[in-house]
């Protein structure tokens, strides 16, 4: 398959062919043709030098070998297979596999120790952990390392830290090893033994590929290659002997590491990663912490107020109809004469009404001995307990028979008997001079406290509404009924019911009908709406945490250029370096997540400490995370995306 190549004899066998491979750069108007028609073929084994002044395109070849690049225009087949045409994860994977590299500024992850990085090119091409760690250690220690596995480069001598890159070209057992000016940057005896490593990987049957400018570097190399200004000008012919019988192939591509291992290999580099700059990595979970601190407290004392005014709207019963005088928008007062005791009885006999407690009530000035107070005096009937939920501690409610017979006895409530009884002695039995008519306690009921008006509910005196009404109010109508409904569910249906009722009864709507239903039902609505906004506090604050992760990220990829270049230059495909950065997003997000979740489980249980009631419960924690966890995903993705699509060459030779 002779095309006629103006350099060397053509035969299809090569390891490497070059067929017209050129690479022009744009700069400016002017177009700089860093390689021109390139026709080149080197056999396995081959040890060559490429040599010629700067900027002749001895860089620019060695990236268009590696895979780094791809020319404008040309040909270029590796033992045979056309490589012009792979995508950027086919070229990743086929570098991973075939080529090491070395070059003149080590190009060493900073952060990694020796170990690591001669382990980066293995973790790509997908070696299990413990198989890759040794191969690391054995390549270290056979180039007399052994000792400086876990230093970082900044503790090594510039000679150590291509020897390390040595051995990091060598951890995939490569085919071809490129060097480019490997001992530009060493002193001439470390130059000298680089020389020596890359001579003995030849006479192992690797084929080396070294760049150098520099006569006596290209004389340890058999065939010596000279470029000027984008060509060939002179190629002193192949010459493989003693090495060619061994000469290693390309590898076939073989399976990729198991997932699990690699995103291990993430989280640590991740971590690795931010503990470099650990005063920006901590200002950056603050924003997260912050955020999820604020969802997690916030939520939890929203629904503790929630729950508290729930606990006071119920402690007044849920299924309770409350009927008062006047219309409905007129302030109840005593003087409005609409409702009776005949309304009550008729509610009464309605489906779904389990009990009915008319009620008349008035002050009065109640004597017991030499005591006298001003008590609210209310008669009502058997079931006022039942109804108001409000329980008999001491002797007995009124019953049935004392309202039928209009019996004169009374029901006192706490602050009455502490007012009359101060030393303790036993009400029961005792009688009280309500407008100097006597009555006898039966029975104490339990406190109940203030009212939500602030009234105090227990200076209170129950009496039959019969008696009352012939005995102290003089006339019959109520001050209100109220109602309890059977079925909660039910109790909208009750509410028209009594009203078609009372309408029919009365002719004209001189009456009102509530329901502490709907008073819950407002009452929950004002305090979603407080949780909703303090919801959205939070979560504008954790959003702000999250913006400030992608800045950070964005910084990072721009810092990290060199070493983005290096892993792909290592074999790492777009998916590696995504993956990559995500981690370390999300690594920032899930730690920040958790210490945010405990001070906001922190924040709230001290709330309670103080006295602000809060209620933790998972839902809002799990949601707290899972928002910062989805922020560094989602957050961390536009930067790890950039990372990931950069161009490996620019990548390299950024600073
Ligand atoms: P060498 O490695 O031999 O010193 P290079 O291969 O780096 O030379 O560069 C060859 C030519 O291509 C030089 O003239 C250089 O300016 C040009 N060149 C290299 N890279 C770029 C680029 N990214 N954009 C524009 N011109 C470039
Ligand atoms: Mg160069």
């Amino acid at each position: 398959m002779s095309d006629g190549a103006a350099t060397g004899a053509v035969s299809s066998g090569a390891l490497i062919s070059l067929r017209g491979i050129s690479r022009h750069y744009a700069a400016g108007d002017a177009l700089v043709r860093a390689l021109d028609e390139v026709t080149l073929e080197i056999q396995a084994g081959e040890f060559v030098a490429i040599m010629g002044q700067s900027g002749s395109g001895k860089t620019t070849l060695m990236n268009i070998l590696g895979c780094l690049d791809r020319p404008t225009a040309g040909n270029y087949s590796i033992h045979g297979e056309e490589i012009t045409t792979l995508d950027r994860d086919g070229r990743a994977r086929l570098r991973s596999r075939t080529f090491g590299f070395i070059y003149q500024r080590y190009n060493l992850l900073e952060s990694a120790t020796a170990q690591e990085n001669v382990e980066l090119p293995a973790i790509y091409a997908g070696l299990a952990k413990g198989e890759r760690g040794a191969k690391a250690a054995a390549l270290l220690d056979k180039l007399g390392l052994g000792e400086r596995l876990g230093n970082r480069p900044s503790a090594l001598s510039g000679g150590q830290q291509q020897r390390v890159a040595v051995a990091r070209a060598l951890v995939n057992d490569p085919a071809i090893v490129l060097a480019d000016e490997p001992t530009g940057a060493l002193d001439s005896k470390s130059g000298a033994e680089v020389m020596e490593l890359l001579r003995q990987l030849n006479a192992e049957g690797r084929t080396v590929i070294v760049i150098t400018h520099d006569e006596k570097v290209a004389g340890h190399a058999r065939r010596q290659i000279h470029i000027s200004d984008g060509k060939i000008i002179k190629d002193t012919g192949c010459d493989t002997q003693g090495a060619a019988s061994g000469s290693k192939l390309p590898r076939e591509e073989v399976g990729e590491g198991g997932p699990v291992d690699e995103m291990q290999e993430a989280v640590k580099m991740a971590v690795r990663a931010l503990r470099v700059n650990k005063f920006r990595t901590i200002l950056t979970l603050l924003g997260i912490i912050i955020g999820v601190a604020s969802v997690v407290a916030m939520l939890a004392i929203g629904d503790g107020s929630k729950q508290k005014v729930l606990d006071q709207i119920t402690a007044m019963g849920t299924n309770i109809l409350m009927i008062r005088p006047g219309a409905p928008g007129v302030r109840p007062s005593s003087s409005i004469s609409t409702l009776t005791s005949d309304d009550a009885t008729a509610i009464a006999e309605l489906p779904n009404v389990r009990a009915v407690v008319p009620e008349r009530s008035g002050s009065y000035t109640v004597r017991y001995g030499q005591i006298d107070a001003s008590v609210s005096v209310n008669g009502t009937n058997h079931q006022m307990s039942l109804v108001n939920d409000w329980d008999v501690v001491e002797g007995s409610g009124l019953t049935e028979m004392d309202v039928k017979r209009m019996a004169p006895v009374a029901v006192i409530g706490q602050t009455v008997k502490k007012n009359f009884f101060p030393n303790g002695e036993n009400p029961i039995g005792k009688t009280l001079l309500v407008k100097n008519i006597p009555f006898e306690i039966i029975g104490v009921l339990e406190g109940k406290g203030a009212s939500p008006m602030g009234s105090d509910r227990d200076n209170v005196v129950f009496v039959p509404l019969t008696t009352g009404t012939v005995r102290l109010f003089g006339r019959s109508y109520l001050s209100g009924i109220t109602a309890q409904a059977v079925d909660m569910a039910k109790i909208e249906q009750t509410e028209k019911e009594i009203t078609a009722l009372l309408m029919e009864r009365h002719k004209t709507e001189d009456f009102a009908v509530r329901n502490s239903a709907s008073f819950i039902q407002m009452a929950t609505d004002t305090q979603n709406t407080l949780k909703v906004l303090l919801g959205a506090v939070a979560a504008i604050s954790l959003l702000v945490g999250g913006i400030g992760v992608m800045n950070i990220m964005l910084v990072s990829v721009t810092e990290r250029t060199r070493e983005i270049g290096v892993r792909m230059a290592t074999g790492a495909c777009t998916r590696d370096i995504l993956l990559q950065f995500v981690t370390e997003a999300v690594v920032v997000c899930v730690t920040g997540g958790l210490v945010g979740v405990a001070l906001g489980v922190g924040i709230a249980l001290g709330a309670n400490a103080l006295g602000t009631r809060a209620i933790l419960s998972l839902p809002p924690i799990l949601m707290a995370f899972t928002c910062a966890v989805s922020t560094g995903l989602l957050f961390g993705y536009l930067p790890a995306r950039k990372a990931a699509h950069m161009d490996p060459v620019t990548a390299l030779a950024s600073e």
